[in-house]
């Protein structure tokens, strides 16, 4: 099977697993174990924050992230299609009393003048007070878009001296750097708190990191055993994430131009179907309407795993467990299913 539902398929590799065997370990709920705290460092580091946390999943960093900012009965902004909304299952609400108010835009980006419409920092007696907005980058259900850097600067000076923090969910942020070579600290830079995934394209079995000032993460840290996710030996988990970080970054590369090829090899054959041009990095989007389920039942019997993301919308993402010649097949798959 080629497996092209997500990014998170990917297995450890054979050197990966020798990292994780030979981690230094010790209590990291004791805030002891070397490997974990050693994660934790660099990601700040390399994101230009004071301090890290690293957690189960990119929906647990969020979590805590959002958290920390919106408190019960205030709201958070965000793209109507941001998996904050859309696949963290309600947590937000169900668990922090985080309200959410979103704008639309069909490429998931920022969009300033629906922002400034949205946000109301000091909102009175009567309506819900702005206390955060949240963005992607890249982001996922609009089909692997970066957001531009002046867009973010803008809405960090459009908040300026209201309060209003700003959440980065950076699930795919390597994804942005690789892709524009604009470094994930610039983006970072924009942001009070960033979330970052260790096991999408960067292909660590498990693991986020969330950053932030340091008394944020300290407190964060406390709510993540509050909420069941302290955990003991998480070095052998930590030890994947730093094989990941210095050796699956720049093949990124990689992933996105299978994404390209794909794209063009299946518009080659269903023309309409997706614009190559709008492929940004590792995710796909094909806009097949009624053909969706079919298309997914189909190509699951010539061997290829893709999945519905919404309605008529197929995504595929490309990985590290999949190379050219298999990205290729699979779109020549996908193309033979849907023109026929
Ligand atoms: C995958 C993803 C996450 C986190 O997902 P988990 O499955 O909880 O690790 C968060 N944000 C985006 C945009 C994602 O794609």
């Amino acid at each position: 099977m080629i497996d092209l539902r997500s990014d998170t398929v990917t297995r450890p590799s054979p050197p990966m697993l020798a990292a994780m065997a030979a981690a230094d370990t010790g209590d990291d709920v004791y805030g002891e174990d070397p490997t974990a705290n050693a994660l934790e460092q660099r990601v700040a580091a390399m994101l230009g924050h004071e301090a890290g946390l690293f957690t189960t999943t990119g929906s647990l960093a969020n979590i805590l992230g959002v958290r920390a900012w919106v408190a019960p009965g205030k709201e958070l902004l965000c793209e109507a299609q941001a998996h904050i909304v859309r696949a963290e299952l309600g947590a937000h609400a169900a668990l922090n009393g985080v309200t959410t108010r979103t704008w639309f835009h069909p490429r998931g980006k920022v969009d300033l003048a629906a922002v400034r419409a949205l946000v109301a920092p000091d909102a009175g007696p009567y309506l819900v007070s702005t206390a955060a907005i949240a963005v992607e980058n890249t982001h996922n259900f609009a089909g692997g878009t970066v957001q531009a850097l002046d867009e973010l600067t803008s809405l960090r000076q459009a908040v300026h001296g209201t309060g209003v923090r700003l959440h980065l969910d950076g699930a795919r942020l390597w994804n942005a750097q690789v892709a524009t070579g604009v470094p994930a600290a610039e983006y970072a830079s924009v942001f009070d708190s960033v979330s970052v995934c260790l096991s999408k394209g960067l292909g660590a079995p498990v693991g986020s990191v969330l950053v932030g000032p340091a008394d944020m993460i300290a407190e964060a840290r406390q709510w993540r055993k509050r909420l069941g996710g302290g955990w003991r030996q998480a070095g052998v988990l930590a030890a994947a994430g730093l094989y990941a970080l210095d050796h699956h970054v720049d093949r990124l590369a990689e992933d996105h131009a299978h994404a390209r090829m794909v794209a063009e090899v299946v518009n080659d054959a269903a023309p309409g179907v997706v614009d190559p041009a709008s492929v940004e990095t590792n995710i796909v989007l094909l806009n097949v309407g009624d053909r969706a389920e079919r298309l997914v039942a189909e190509a699951r019997e010539a061997g290829v795993l893709v999945g519905v993301v919404g309605p008529g919308i197929v995504r595929l993402i490309t990985h590290l467990d999949v190379g050219a010649g298999e990205s290729r097949k699979a779109a020549e798959v996908l193309g033979a299913v849907l023109s026929r």
